[in-house]
């Protein structure tokens, strides 16, 4: 028969799954002989027994009912006694802790009798019925749905009868009468009396444990934090202990390290007489650890020592929270402490420097995440007024701007904005793109103004819904800002401050740079460590998104160890859009060549500079990509200008022939258009030039005594043909430029059928790259620059996935193509080298992805270079 029923004597800290992170921690700390108050657990299978059937599994009452008996004999008390009664908790606690998002029931066992036993045991009648209103209160919001507001209002009626502000000034009599008005309430709501079993009690209370695991909130937790949903609660049953006994008592929260910084030493809060929910609650003022030093030296000596044996058993950061009940200490709880970004990385290093821990397990201690938000700018707060208002923090960042209320204001703005808005829809995109940063008053985590700005990288505050927006004005707290105000939004702590706060770069950042050392500074030292570490272990190779000498040189500095991706399009923008327009209007091969001509020895200047930067590294040329209608003016501004000219009897000239070529090129779906290798195959000449332009670089570089390493890749092939033709044209043209060193000649993998042929197309590709932007398009069919704003949102919410395919890669889908193209392409070429570009090779969990499927390298934007070096070295440990 299944156990579902464990004594915190039996449980050790690795049977997470089974009794969840609390009651696995508490069995271990019985274990080790800490002062935990006597409990057991009910197990998660349990509870997923019982949310399947709707029914407590058989035999779990009576093996409750055993352990029971065991808690009472440890105790010398009894459970439902009327004189001196056994209390307990019972307290949820998943697999993956999630802070308040479940319920707790305290006082379980108080009833019309055993009160009166509590208050003569504890010599303190108030004390009793204060516990009993609030066991009705737990009890009655978690148990039967009696709404919170019901009691809140009986208490603020009590106070008001009372004369009093605080609930502690009410007398025992005035809390004597609460506990007859909670009942009434109580009666109303669940059409029953408040039961006066004590086992009725607690096995209710375990079962509406069991079922807070569904509640609506837990599961929106568990959909953010990625969390699977069908793990279950585990239920700890305890005995109470009392840090609100008189002043030899209270409660802590401490932490064994600083969890901000990292530093060392024991770190804390302890209230004085006070049970540990208003320690966390906050809701009165507590005092430093130290001071507990002199309050009771006893207890602080003790639990200095008993910190340091978690910390050597658990070989990290922890957490804890005890009370004091008459000066005697009872540990309730412990777990791996969070901590910031920056107390991640100081941490792990110390652990190293102290012996606790290799350096393989340091890499495991810190995420590529992390990193990635100790990349980011912040705000000196220390200059900072105080903040307006706190809301979600959605996308990471500092960033400050005027206030505009519209997406029109942003697009025409010619300074910094920040657009402020209640929530955002589709049509906001082009002030969203325009804006340094978002904030709403409305939405989570998952609202449409998260999701998109996340996708551009943008910082968000949403959810800010202290904010009144009216018109053109932003009400809170009694002050009003108008548009044009400046305003400044943290991404990172959600803290929305008025006025421009002057942003600091990043330390992280200025250390890659180079203009700073990691000497004699904790992070910076912690960081530089295990970056080197991550390098050494690394099997992916990390390259850089880099289209320009200046790009890629700091790509170099950060790290990259070749160019992953050189968008050759770029190239053409600015003052050159003249010769591609030339090149687009060309009526003859005469007029085509002499455009190319004048683009050759632009395009070679550049892949000369870009050479020099990533000398003696590959540097992967993408020979020219998106449609060539989007090189010339847009068709509205074009019809409208050739109307105007009409309308006043000019001559629109050369605008009415570019208009008839846009009218002519006008495509559909242009990302399904005459793009990529069909624009070669196409347009004659065109990436003859650009091959030429790599050569001649190439080969004057060489013959000055550099190590220029170009790689030719072509863009957008589904079939082996298309690659071949280029092959052969690209082919002659290098045998022709004289000098110039062996350049390899590859393709993307960005169609699904590129993926599914990419046995064939190995043949004439020398190196594959995915380019998992369109390739995550076109295999789920989302155009990807309208669906985030449209429906991702949505999706996310309702479970599609997670997060964005377009920031993770779809493992399951789009991976499999991945899977699929390196198994087919290796088959046919085994040293084929295969990378990826686009966005996701700069992604923490896509590297993973990445490393596990074979790849070569990954290559991202530089400045996502050190979080893919990060995550390269923990994928490999
Ligand atoms: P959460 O997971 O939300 O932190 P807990 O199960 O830790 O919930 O319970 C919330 C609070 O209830 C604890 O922080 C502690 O102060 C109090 N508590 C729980 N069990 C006991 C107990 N046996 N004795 C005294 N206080 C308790
Ligand atoms: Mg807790
Ligand atoms: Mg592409």
């Amino acid at each position: 028969m299944t156990r579902y029923v464990y004594d915190f004597i039996e449980g050790n800290k690795d049977l997470k799954d089974l009794l969840g992170g609390k009651g696995a921690n508490l069995a271990e700390m019985t274990r080790m002989g800490l002062p935990v108050p006597p409990g057991f657990t009910v197990t998660t299978e349990a509870c997923r027994d019982y949310l399947r059937t709707g029914m407590m599994p058989e035999g779990l009452l009576g093996e409750v009912e055993r352990h029971l008996h065991l808690m009472q004999t440890r105790t010398s008390k009894t459970f439902g006694d009327a004189d001196d009664p056994l209390l307990l908790s019972v307290r949820s606690g998943a697999k993956f802790s999630m802070p308040g998002m479940m319920e707790t029931i305290l006082d379980i066992g108080l009833n019309d009798a055993s009160v009166a036993g509590l208050g003569r045991q504890s010599n303190d009648e108030r004390f009793a019925w204060d516990s009993y209103r609030r066991l009705i209160q737990m009890f009655g919001k978690t148990v039967f749905d009696v709404p919170g507001e019901e009691f809140e209002s009986e208490l603020a009626a009590a106070r008001s009868t009372a004369g009093v502000r605080t609930d502690a000034e009410l007398s025992t009599a005035q809390l004597q009468d609460l506990v007859y008005a909670y009942k009434r309430v109580f009666r109303e709501h669940a059409g029953r009396d408040f039961p006066q079993a004590s086992h009725e009690q607690l096995f209710l209370s375990i079962g509406a444990v069991f079922r807070s695991w569904n509640a609506e909130r837990a599961t929106l937790y568990r959909r953010q934090e990625r969390i699977p949903q069908d793990l279950g609660t585990a239920v700890n049953v305890m005995a109470m202990v009392f840090g609100n006994r008189g002043e030899d008592s209270g409660s802590v929260v401490a932490f064994t390290r600083d969890p901000a910084t990292g530093r060392r030493g024991v770190y804390g809060d302890y209230l004085r007489n006070a049970q540990g929910e208003d320690v966390v609650a906050g809701i009165r003022n507590t005092v430093g650890l130290a001071d507990l030093a002199t309050i009771d030296p006893a207890s602080h000596t003790q639990l200095l020592s008993i910190m340091q044996r978690l910390e050597q058993r658990y070989r990290d950061l922890c957490d804890i929270e005890f009370t004091i009940e008459n000066g005697k200490l009872w540990m309730l709880q412990t777990r791996v402490g969070k901590r910031t970004p920056a107390a991640a990385f100081v941490i792990a290093a110390q652990l190293v420097d102290e012996g606790t821990i290799t350096l393989d397990e340091a890499l495991q201690r810190v995420t590529g995440e992390q990193l990635a938000l100790l990349m980011f700018p912040s705000f000196d707060t220390a200059a900072a007024p105080p903040p307006l208002t706190i809301g979600v923090p959605a996308s990471p960042g500092a960033s400050v701007g005027a206030i505009v209320f519209d997406s029109a204001a942003a697009a025409a703005a010619t300074g910094p904005v920040i657009l402020v808005r209640r929530e955002t829809n589709p049509d906001d995109l082009p002030g969203m793109i325009a804006a340094q940063g978002i904030l709403t008053s409305r939405g989570g985590k998952t609202s449409h103004a998260a999701v998109v700005a996340r996708g551009m990288g943008k910082t968000c505050v949403c959810g800010a819904d202290e904010l009144v927006i009216e018109g053109d004005t932003v009400t809170v707290g009694g002050r009003t800002l108008h548009a044009g105000d400046a305003i400044s939004i943290d991404g990172t702590s959600g803290k929305v401050y008025p006025g421009s706060v002057a942003v600091r770069p990043s330390p992280v950042v200025r250390f890659f740079e180079g203009e700073l050392t990691a000497h004699g500074d904790p992070l910076l030292s912690a960081v530089q460590r295990l970056m080197i570490h991550a390098d050494h272990t690394a099997r992916l190779d990390v390259h850089a998104n880099a289209d320009t000498g200046a790009d890629a040189a700091r790509a170099r500095r950060f790290g990259a160890t070749g160019v992953g991706l050189c968008r050759t399009e770029h190239m053409f923008l600015g003052e050159r859009r003249q010769l591609v327009e030339r090149l687009i209007l060309a009526d003859d091969d005469d007029e085509r060549d002499g455009a190319l001509a004048a683009l050759l020895p632009l395009q070679r200047a550049d892949f000369e500079e870009l050479f020099a930067a990533m000398d003696g590294l590959p540097v992967t040329v993408r020979l020219i990509d998106p449609p060539l209608h989007e090189f010339l003016p847009p068709l509205e501004e074009l019809t409208a200008r050739v109307a105007r000219a009409e309308a006043l009897g000019e001559d629109a000239g050369r605008d009415a022939t570019l208009l008839t070529a846009v009218r002519r090129m006008h495509e559909q779906n242009p990302m399904l258009g005459l793009r990529g290798v069909r624009l070669g195959l196409v347009i004659p000449g065109l990436f003859a030039m650009q091959v030429r332009a790599i050569a001649e670089a190439a080969a004057s570089r060489a013959t000055a005594g550099a190590d220029p390493r170009p790689e030719i890749m072509v863009p957008l092939v589904g079939a082996v043909q298309e690659l071949e033709t280029v092959r052969a044209e690209a082919e002659a043209i290098l045998a022709d430029v004289p000098g110039a060193p062996p350049i390899l000649i590859g393709t993307m993998i960005e169609v699904p059928r590129a993926a599914l042929t990419a046995g064939q197309i190995a043949v004439s590709a020398e190196f594959f790259s995915f380019g998992t932007n369109d390739l995550t398009q076109m295999t789920w069919g989302f155009s990807r620059d309208d669906v985030e704003g449209a429906f991702f949102g949505r999706y996310i919410q309702l479970g599609v996935f997670a997060v964005s395919p377009f920031e993770t890669i779809d493992s399951d889908g789009v991976g499999e193509l991945v899977s699929i193209a390196v198994e087919r392409g290796r088959a046919t070429r085994p040293d084929l080298t295969v990378g990826v570009c686009g966005e996701h090779g700069g992604d923490p969990a896509s590297v993973r992805f990445f490393h596990t499927a074979g790849l070569d390298y990954v290559s991202c934007s530089p400045f996502r270079v050190p979080v893919a070096r990060l995550e390269a070295g923990r994928a490999a440990t």
